[in-house]
């Protein structure tokens, strides 16, 4: 996502906007702008050696104190996050045209002229521009179409790869239960117990991997069913609790073998079902909650990355 100021600036720059990105060429590095969140984010493509790593980091305290931004450096990029008052366009125009006269200084190589994923030399005809993880990369189009096959033969052997299921569930059934025990006796006491949801959910997700049980797509219906009975089964041990304590506490008359009967008078009553019903609900809800982080993070890992590797035109004129 790209907002029309910091749009405006890259395309006065002759940057190109394309794919929620703007992208170009400053001072040999291909810059990408982007924004997510509160930060815009300047990506820069170069190549940091060890000797260049080293130098940035010796210098990380200056440049993050001179521009006021977060700094993150990888072997084939660097990115500066910058938000709040420093945001602003020409500050950031400043900063590209600064920072890579800085890169050069400490040795960083320009990712015009070399491809990062094989470390050769480019020629201008040779290279394309591809979108990689949201930013712009130059790189041979031979090792642009490798890339994208090393990703695709890797997405093929997760697809492939044996879910261990059944292991996993049984991981899943023990933790979440364990992790019923909780709610039930949270409201035995009588106390708000929904949001202890969020424990089975996340009990049943780390029994499955625990137990060795790969996530994949469709196991997460049955992570859907398997919380929705737990907590049901969560809620009915919460009232076999109470009434037993009820029942050895005299204030009811029985014994703990009457609890059944008990349960049975609770059932009768519509109200009763209603204010379970909505427990339950607002437990699976809770379980939603306490799952989805989880959830998003290992779907975008299976999902497929090669097809999210596209074209982007070329920049320079
Ligand atoms: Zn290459």
């Amino acid at each position: 996502m790209i907002s029309k100021k910091l749009r405006k600036m890259g395309e006065e720059r002759g940057f190109v906007t394309a794919n929620g990105i703007c992208y170009g060429e400053v001072n040999g590095y291909t810059v990408t702008l982007y924004e997510d969140g509160n930060y815009k984010n300047v990506v820069i493509t170069a190549g940091v050696d060890q000797t260049a790593y080293q130098n940035l980091m010796a210098n990380e305290k200056q440049i993050r104190d001179t521009y006021r931004i977060l700094l993150h450096v990888q072997s084939t990029y660097v990115i500066a996050q910058f938000a709040g008052l420093s945001a602003k366009p020409e500050k950031i125009s400043a900063f590209m045209d600064a920072f890579t006269a800085q890169l050069d200084a400490f040795g960083c190589k320009k990712s015009e002229c070399s491809c990062l994923f094989c470390g050769m030399e480019m020629e201008p005809t040779s290279r394309v521009t591809k979108l990689v993880g949201g930013r712009a990369m130059r790189m041979h189009s031979g090792c642009a179409e490798r890339l994208i096959d090393d990703l695709k033969t890797e997405e093929q052997a997760a697809a492939e790869q044996k879910s261990n299921a059944g292991k996993g569930l049984v991981g899943a059934v023990l933790l979440g239960l364990a992790a019923a025990l909780p709610w039930a006796i949270v409201y035995a006491l009588g106390y708000f117990v929904a949001w202890l949801g969020a424990l089975i959910g996340m009990a049943v997700v780390k029994g499955y991997q625990k137990f060795g049980g790969i996530v994949k797509k469709s196991t997460i219906v049955i992570f859907a069913v398997l919380i929705i009975l737990l907590v049901i089964f969560a809620q009915l041990l919460g009232d076999v609790f109470q009434i037993g304590y009820t029942i050895l506490q005299g204030e009811i008359w029985g014994t703990l073998a009457d609890i059944p009967f008990y349960m049975n008078l609770l059932f009768a009553d519509s109200e009763y079902i209603s204010s379970f019903l909505l427990n339950v609900l607002l437990g699976v809800v809770f379980a939603g909650l306490g799952v989805y982080g989880i959830f998003r993070t290992l779907i975008s890992g299976v999902s497929s990355q090669s097809k999210k590797i596209v074209d982007l035109p070329d920049s320079k004129q």
